[in-house]
């Protein structure tokens, strides 16, 4: 029987994803996989640990209830929590043996005050133009550095930045930000050894090798989706998602007879419509209403009129040859055809990212080989 709507993950190709990039890093650096937003909408859990099965050592997540949701399904590896942490989240993550990130004093100081049966492992970041979270001050880095050095209760494990733009090629904010680390990482090493010290997103990774440092946090190439939003395969990397549903009816449609609410599609000519029972609801956005293909029959057919929440229907064509309960695939392939994240991004001009991301919890995750 098929479901309603389905995202079929394959944690094989997060493995070897995992193993590709791995294959990139020189000079020893590992792999930390993120697996934030549930693993970009993937599932934490079973890409954590298709990750680590392909060689990443770190995991990262960007909230104190994701640290804890993976260590209560067992997994052990090194796990850095990202994100601000409000001083009522902190001891949720450090309980979960979770290593955090400070970049003021004040943070540091409420660290210090937490009970925890281990060092709390804290990492400093330095905001070298991203403009988002961490101190702009290299001075003020090195402050914080230094309570976390000084205090006996916390580790100062590691040094972090993060690239605005590492997926525009050909820019210069990323060679500038990277040289600003870059200076700040020799002042903080000759003052403090083991440090572990990272930088790269997945554009980064791919791009730069002078970026990999000691650590690379890597996303979106993890599931197989390109960062600079063009076709995976061009950097070697295989979609680990697809997303299905079926078609629940088919209909004889005559010309002037239209589909979905506000009539925003009329068919012209007689022709037959396939209602799939997935909407926005199950986060197949209704910026797609006019504006997707999906695969039935392997074939490509255009979604027509308005997405609502439960449903879509798509045009078959005049003499179809599908029938109700064949499958359709809205991200995958079926037959000679593909459907990629970075089309349906496309098509709603946001990036690979937001798509996966965006599917909704009711839609189920099943493991696929
Ligand atoms: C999400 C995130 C990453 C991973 O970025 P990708 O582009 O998905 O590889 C790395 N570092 C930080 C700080 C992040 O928030």
């Amino acid at each position: 029987m098929p479901e309603r709507a389905l995202a079929r993950v394959r944690p094989g190709a997060v493995e070897r994803n995992c193993a590709r990039l791995r294959r990139a890093l020189g000079g020893g650096a590992e792999l930390c996989a993120v697996v934030k937003a549930d693993g970009y909408g993937h599932g934490a859990e079973r890409c954590a640990r298709a990750a680590l099965a392909g060689g990443a050592s770190w995991l990262a997540v960007a909230t104190a209830v994701e640290a804890a949701e993976l260590r209560a399904a067992g997994i052990e590896a090194r796990l850095l929590v990202m994100g601000a942490l409000t001083a009522g989240e902190m001891p949720l993550a450090l309980d979960a043996g979770a290593e955090v990130v400070a970049w003021s004093t004040d943070f540091v100081r409420a660290l210090a005050e937490h009970r925890g049966r281990r060092p709390a492992q804290v990492h400093v970041k330095l905001d070298t133009g991203m403009g988002r979270l961490g101190t702009d001050d290299p001075r003020e880095a090195r402050g914080v550095a230094r309570k976390i050095d000084a205090a006996k209760r916390l580790r100062l494990a590691g040094l972090m930045t993060h690239f605005a733009t590492a997926d525009e090629r050909g820019d210069e904010h990323f060679p500038a930000q990277l040289e600003r680390f870059s200076a700040f990482v020799a002042d903080m090493r000759a003052e403090y050894a083991g440090l572990v010290v990272h930088a790269a997103n997945s554009a980064a990774t791919l791009r730069d090798p002078g970026s990999h440092f000691d650590m690379v946090r890597c996303g979106v190439a993890v599931y197989g989706l390109d960062p600079f939003g063009r076709d995976a395969a061009e950097q070697e990397l295989e979609p680990a998602l697809e997303l299905e549903s079926y078609l629940a009816a088919v209909k004889r449609f005559k010309p002037g007879q239209s589909a979905g609410y506000g009539r925003r599609w009329t068919a012209r000519e007689p022709t037959w419509v396939g209602v799939l029972p997935i909407g926005y609801g199950d986060g197949w956005r209704r910026g797609l209403t006019n504006n997707c293909d999906v695969l039935v029959g392997g074939r490509r057919r255009p979604l027509v009129g308005t997405v609502s929440m439960d449903n879509v229907t798509v045009d078959l064509g005049p003499d179809t040859e599908v029938a109700v309960g064949d499958q359709a695939v809205l991200i995958g392939t079926q037959g000679g055809e593909r459907i990629t994240a970075e089309e349906v991004a496309e098509r709603l001009d946001t990036i690979n990212y937001e798509v996966t991301c965006g599917i909704a919890r009711r839609v189920p995750r099943v493991d696929s080989p």
